[in-house]
């Protein structure tokens, strides 16, 4: 608003009005609906890091630039000393939310309502994973999915009622790898996988019946590896049972029931390696349990970063020690994760490991979902889930977050005109939208 205005009175001034743009002179919509200025964009995917301009116009990325003219655009947000970066993926997050008893993540009050919580820490895409099964998809998609702005994906559980704990997670009996891979090709656009979590038997079915659904339906499979008595081998898992794409989550816990990654000489076990060279990703799954300096320090030191850093979000972890994607991303910064691959691992890596190409970059003609982040520096601490913390001199922070163009978060008003520079309201006026111009 503030710009358009500028340019026109400046541009009447001196008469060059043409010279202004035919658009602006004849006071109708500017070519960009935003211009992001001034900030150092890191887009991993397109192999764009330097400070650039990104401009927006009908929901997508229209440009990535030096030096775009404020004047080109509607509504500028200043992005100096900041970073641009594409909206952010978490590829393990709880959002099934709803009111059923002992539901646990699958309809229940454990989870937590994508939009509050995506946005502010500079989201655009969540994964729930494994809180649906085939049997309540639907439900989730028509109670969740569809009353969201956040972009929400899911892997689906091998368990056809779903993450609803306790003894509905171990029926072998409603684990169906067919009807599960029927499913996701119903649902092609919002199942992107498959999810094996919490089973405690001594029985590899569940892990079995998944691939076979991955493998049918052609989408990667997520294990929560846990709580097996006697533990099953990890080692099986990573070599044997898995295919190259497919995910163990939780990469730094160490639970009851599941051999760590790290031995307790704090070396990385050999066969840990070798199914990264194979293929197998590995995913921080922070939560409220899994994530231990003392498997994240020695793994790190070793050089074992994460592929893809997520939050498994849900009402413990988000006021534990995880807090938010961007605490747990500072977490590998400062544990020597150059900012560059804590990037990627949240938007081209995320939306590679499920299959969609489109997200995760800036890339002209992308839709525009877009975080802008303050690197700060100072004293901080982070905390792990034994209780432990370790301090820190760097803390990523969200000023702005832009989904399909709009922006949905801006913690300072970067992108806002100071209040004395609008015009005056008029109540008499038809109302008028301010919260997503
Ligand atoms: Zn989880």
């Amino acid at each position: 608003m503030h710009h358009r205005r500028v340019l026109r009175r400046k541009g009447f001034a001196l008469g060059v009005a043409l010279l202004l743009g035919a658009a602006a002179a004849q006071g109708q919509e500017p070519e960009f609906s935003l211009l992001i200025k001034g900030g150092h964009v890191i887009d991993p995917r397109n192999g764009v890091n330097g400070v650039m301009d990104v401009a927006v116009t009908d929901g997508r990325i229209a440009q990535v630039a030096p030096d775009i003219a404020a004047a080109r655009a509607r509504r500028v947000a200043d992005a100096s000393g900041l970073y641009v970066v594409p909206g952010l993926i978490d590829l393990h997050a709880h959002v099934y939310y709803g009111t059923e008893d002992d539901a646990y993540l699958s309809n229940g009050f454990t989870a937590v309502p994508p939009d509050s919580h995506s946005f502010r820490s500079g989201q655009t895409t969540l994964v729930d994973v494994g809180g649906a099964g085939w049997r309540n998809f639907p439900h989730f998609k028509a109670q969740v999915i569809d009353r969201s702005r956040t972009r929400v994906l899911a892997f689906i559980n091998i368990v056809g009622h779903g993450m609803k704990g306790g003894p509905v997670e171990q029926d072998l009996s409603d684990m169906d790898a067919r009807l599960t891979a029927m499913r996701i090709r119903q649902f092609r656009d919002h199942i992107v996988g498959i999810k094996v979590a919490h089973f405690s038997g001594p029985e590899w079915d569940p892990v079995t019946r998944a691939v076979e659904a991955g493998t049918e339906a052609d989408v990667p499979v997520m294990i929560d590896f846990g709580g097996h008595t006697p533990p099953l081998p990890l080692e099986e898992l990573l070599l044997k049972r898995l295919r190259p794409g497919d995910i163990l989550t939780h990469m730094y816990a160490h639970v009851r029931g599941r051999i760590p990654i790290v031995d307790e000489s704090g070396t990385v076990y050999p066969f840990v390696l070798e199914a990264r060279k194979r293929g197998v990703l590995f995913d921080v799954g922070h939560g409220g349990g899994s994530f231990l300096y003392r498997q994240a320090v020695p793994a790190t030191k070793a050089g074992f970063f994460p592929d893809v850093i997520s939050t498994d979000l849900h009402t413990g972890s988000m006021n534990g020690g995880m807090k938010d994607i961007l605490n747990t991303m500072s977490k590998m910064l400062n544990l020597g994760m150059p900012l560059q691959d804590v990037v990627r691992a949240n938007t081209a890596k995320a939306a590679e490991i499920i299959k969609k190409p489109e997200l995760g970059h800036l890339g002209v003609g992308a839709e525009a979902d877009i975080a802008v982040l303050n690197l700060r520096r100072g004293k901080f601490g982070f905390v792990d889930t034994a209780g432990g913390k370790a301090l820190g001199d760097q803390k990523l922070e969200c000023e702005l977050t832009v989904k399909g163009g709009q922006v949905v978060w801006d913690l300072n008003g970067i992108s806002h005109p100071l209040w004395s520079d609008m015009p005056a309201a008029n109540p008499n006026a038809p109302l008028r939208r301010t919260g997503n111009r």
